[in-house]
């Protein structure tokens, strides 16, 4: 009977040795059965998903433990983004992250409210010491919600190294059951070099899938010649969700022998945006279909493995071969994908010309660029390949190409104001010029002196814009002068039409309140827990201040005994 525990222990070495993760270590952070809403490295709008999004059963204000022993390292609350946020160190190394929570642990909360009182903002990163707010495994640590970008009520749930890179969660054992074979939705082959054709074209082409019964795909023949790459799209399902999620895994084959591999595994922050290359950005742009490249083109994204020619294939005249792709997901359910290619010299290929500008991006140098009162200024390692950019000024307005082509780092767009009159002066921003309408959306914009500038993260088109409109203040639960005794929370609505609420200050007889801000609801609340006033009479102060500078007081008065 001795011998059973050694047994065990035999078995979870053997499983961790696999990828070197501690297995059980993590615990879950919620009580529930967990489904996933999202799932690690899937494909989102200039990121890879950094962790699993678990469902909350559509509801608000579950308990979330602490997955380990550890101790709260980092709190954040932010108005988009994450929301509401916790992160708690392991002595192993690992950090786990929990996002859009609705609120802390009592012990957490109390202390998140009096640093928010200390500093008087809702917006706050604070970095508690080691032994400040120790946890245990499975203690209560937050409340499930659906704060800050979240689009419905979910927990985001992250594990993060030493070197703040995000794991799959999944890699430590966390288990969600998942029968099914990824599912490939569409196939496209892409001629590379400069005389590649596919099927006589040097366009990519989008090849006929055919599915088989046991859950693989048969691709039609392709004739091609030259350096040629694929792409797919393709997502999985785990049992008990619907949502289509990302896949684990992605290898290819060249009659039997591999050469790139897709490996979800672990990403850096830094890189994340990579995943714009590394899906056909014009397609995704164009066509709203993200399809993944199965080579690379410059690259250096770390879950792209090159095992032969970055995944290009060279077709000779003579080639006749079968190109295969395997796609699995986390529990090892694999879909394949067959090709077979015949090489074939198109006779008359047409060696299109590559579109050229007076403009020339040499991507390891600094480009300047200058007309008017306007400038652009591109710094190296910003395009991924050496580029003609379409650079035109027409008045206050830059063309800078359509968002088609990913960019590694954002550039930068100055205006001089110079020539404006000084009360227009304060009133300009910097915007984007979004549809045929030409709708202006406010790009964050610094002022110095005369100069407006902008971080740039896209191509597109740009224009100077003015916001004159001041923001509304609108009571939500009450009204001014009206007795509220019994009231828990103070609601209210702020928006403001152009560039959007920069910020909020809120007092009760001149005092500073907390006000939480959903900006999905455009709400501000007060919790009368707070305990601000005492008073009978109470004055309430709430300005609102735009991204111009533009700003509304409101005033209110209220009753409370
Ligand atoms: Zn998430």
């Amino acid at each position: 009977m001795k011998l059973a525990p050694f047994f065990l222990l035999f078995i979870s070495t053997y499983i961790s040795a696999q990828n070197n993760y501690p297995q059980d270590y993590f615990g879950s952070p919620l009580e529930i059965p967990l489904i996933l809403s999202g799932n690690f490295a899937e494909l989102r709008s200039n990121h890879f998903h950094s962790g699993l999004d678990i469902k909350t059963q559509q509801r608000i204000g579950l308990k979330v433990l602490a997955a380990a022993d550890g101790f709260v390292s980092r709190i954040k609350i932010q108005h988009y983004g994450y929301g509401k946020t916790l992160y708690i160190t392991h002595p192993n190394g690992y950090t786990t992250v929990y996002a859009h929570l609705s609120e802390y642990s009592p012990e957490i909360e109390a202390y998140v409210k009096k640093h928010q009182y200390k500093v008087e903002s809702y917006e706050i990163e604070v970095f508690p010491n080691t032994g400040e707010l120790l946890v245990k495994k499975g203690e209560l640590v937050a409340y499930s919600g659906n704060s800050g970008g979240s689009g419905g009520p979910h927990l985001h749930f992250e594990i993060r190294n030493k070197e703040e890179h995000a794991i799959n969660p999944m890699l430590f054992g966390i288990d969600i059951k998942d029968t099914s074979k990824p599912i490939i939705t569409s196939l496209y082959a892409y001629p590379i070099g400069d005389s590649s054709t596919v099927n006589k074209s040097q366009t990519k082409q989008k090849l006929k899938l055919t599915p088989l019964k046991n859950g693989d795909y048969m691709a039609e023949s392709v004739n091609a010649f030259g350096d040629i790459g694929f792409a797919i799209n393709t997502f999985d399902r785990q049992d008990f969700g619907a949502n289509s999620n990302g896949v684990y895994n992605i290898q290819t084959f060249i009659n039997g022998s591999q050469n790139f591999e897709v490996d979800f595994r672990k990403f850096s922050f830094d890189e994340t945006n990579r995943l714009n290359r590394f899906i056909d950005y014009e397609h995704f742009k164009t066509k709203q279909e993200r399809i993944q490249k199965l080579f690379s083109d410059n690259n250096d994204l770390s879950m792209l493995k090159s095992i032969k020619n970055n995944g290009i294939l060279t077709i000779q005249d003579s080639t006749n071969l079968v190109y295969k792709i395997r796609v699995s997901d986390y529990k090892s359910n694999e879909a394949w994908i067959t090709i077979p290619i015949k090489g074939s010299k198109a006779t008359n290929a047409l060696n299109q010309g590559k579109k050229t500008t007076p403009y020339f991006v040499y991507t390891k140098g600094t480009t300047n660029l200058k007309e008017g009162n306007v400038s652009v200024d591109i710094f190296p390692d910003t395009f991924y390949d050496d580029y003609y950019l379409d650079f035109k000024v027409k008045n206050d307005t830059l063309f800078l190409e359509k968002d088609v082509v990913p960019l590694k780092k954002t550039f930068n767009i100055s205006y001089d104001i110079t020539n404006y009159s000084d009360a227009d002066k304060s009133k300009l921003y910097i915007a984007r010029l979004i549809g045929a309408k030409k709708y202006p959306v406010y790009e964050n914009t610094k002022r110095k002196g005369n100069i407006l500038t902008s971080s740039i993260k896209n191509l597109g088109t740009f224009a100077l814009a003015r916001d004159n409109v001041k923001p509304t203040i609108t009571p939500l639960n009450f009204k001014d002068n009206q007795w509220i005794s019994d009231f828990r929370y103070l609601k209210i609505k702020i928006s403001d039409a152009q560039t959007d609420i920069s910020n909020f200050r809120a007092t009760i007889n001149d005092k500073w309140i907390l006000m939480e801000y959903d900006y999905k609801t455009k709400t501000l609340t007060y919790d009368f827990n707070d305990a601000v006033s005492n008073e009978t009479k109470n004055n309430l102060k709430v300005i609102v201040t735009d991204n111009v500078g533009n700003s509304a007081t409101f005033e209110a008065t209220f009753y409370r005994k």
